[in-house]
């Protein structure tokens, strides 16, 4: 069997050889700068208007309201920190429990300064509180931030529905849409969503390379100040290489969408059936009525999920796990912490996260290797002998 076995694709995915072949010559022979007066440089530019359009026609947008970021990150901190610099008298933000840190850390530092943060709950599936969240809009609220899909559970959100809700009294839409765009539909013709964010590196384009969507008519000021790329709203020369990966990851992903979003998520469900078949005390964390296809959240209980991702590497398996390793001690993740996951088993969760480049025999491998893994561990843990005892 080929390895690595990568079932890690939330963290990261392989760049598409059509991207990489797309992007390559913008390094070595069309390396001018596109805001450049001489043909060589200005030529650029159309190929960055190509891009653009590409972006902007996996959501159906218009290219203008297209923004390139370097990253999904810089996507979801320009779009907070915009509305509220051009909103300064609204000092109240709305977000979730389980958002990625590129939100939960900085809702954190923008409440140590001075700001009021508003976390919706989830339930044990982890579905949105949405009544939490209606009944907490308040006169003070700038903005509402809610993720496309949970990057550890695949759960997906009704971003349509709470963006029709806050459109309807004014309020600023954001939704992190990193683990969401190019893998199931989005259009922002058929929503009210205002902003959101977009990451190449999720979608076989480079890292370093991100968008952010603003709806026409939106307040917006600038995060980084400088030359006048980005029509005066973000400054620095283009990653021109990249935002050509990124066009053509879009245009690959939208080409695609379907048939990919079927063949994995076809995969992933034989991966979850049979492992739930073949390994007791094993549950599923999240809704699987709603969920991304490409993931899977799996609690093995009595056993630690970095024992299990390390046996796993041993075997050339890429995973990852749904607990954190934070001074020295492993700490549940906290999305499965909102979700209530008893400690017993979010300490033994691990996301695989599938892309169109996983196989059926990869799947099998899997499989076949897990059980063992987790019998061995078992045997281990003073915690499942005790369960094991007759009582
Ligand atoms: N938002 C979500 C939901 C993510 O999964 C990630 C990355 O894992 C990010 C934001 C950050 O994206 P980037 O790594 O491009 O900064």
């Amino acid at each position: 069997m080929k390895q690595p076995i990568y079932v890690d694709n939330n963290a990261t995915t392989k760049v598409d050889d059509k991207v990489l072949a797309e992007m390559l010559p913008y390094f070595s022979d069309y390396y001018g700068n596109p805001s450049s007066m001489h043909s060589f440089g200005g030529k650029i530019g159309y190929k960055i208007a190509e891009a653009r359009e590409k972006i902007a026609a996996l959501i159906n947008a218009s290219p203008k309201e297209i923004l390139f970021t370097s990253c999904g990150t810089e996507s979801d901190n320009t779009a907070i920190k915009a509305v509220l610099r051009s909103r300064s008298g609204k000092r109240h933000i709305i977000t979730t429990r389980v958002e990625h840190p590129a939100i939960k850390n900085l809702c954190e530092e923008l409440s140590g300064r001075g700001h009021r943060v508003t976390y919706v709950p989830v339930d044990s599936k982890g579905i949105l509180d949405l009544d939490y969240l209606y009944d907490h809009i308040t006169d003070d609220t700038a903005i509402v931030s809610v993720m496309w899909a949970n990057n550890e559970t695949g759960v997906i959100f009704p971003v349509e529905e709470i963006a029709g809700k806050l459109s309807e009294r004014g309020i600023t839409f954001h939704t992190d849409a990193v683990q969401a765009a190019g893998k199931i539909p989005i259009d922002v013709q058929k929503n009210q969503v205002d902003m959101l964010s977009m990451s190449g590196h999720k979608i076989h384009a480079p890292k370093g390379i991100g968008a952010l969507y603003i709806k026409k008519g939106t307040r917006f000021s600038p995060f980084l100040i400088g030359g006048h790329q980005e029509n005066g709203r973000r400054g620095g020369t283009e990653n021109v290489g990249a935002i050509i990966g990124l066009g053509k990851a879009c245009e690959l992903a939208m080409e695609h969408l379907e048939d990919e979003a079927k063949k994995v998520g076809h995969l992933r469900d034989i991966l979850e059936t049979e492992l739930l078949k073949a390994i007791p005390s094993s549950i599923i964390n999240g809704n699987r009525e709603n969920r991304l296809p490409t993931t899977t959240n799996i609690s093995f209980k009595f056993v630690e999920g970095e024992a299990i991702l390390l046996m796993l590497n041993e075997h050339g398996i890429c995973a990852s796990s749904g607990s954190a390793c934070t001074t020295g001690s492993l700490e549940p993740s906290h999305v499965l912490r909102a979700m209530g996951v008893p400690y017993t088993a979010a300490h033994g969760s691990i996301r695989f996260s599938l892309s169109k480049y996983n196989t059926e025999e990869e799947i099998r491998y899997i499989i076949k290797k897990l059980p063992p893994i987790i019998e061995r561990l078992r045997e281990l843990s003073p915690f499942w002998q005790e369960q094991q005892m007759p009582t």
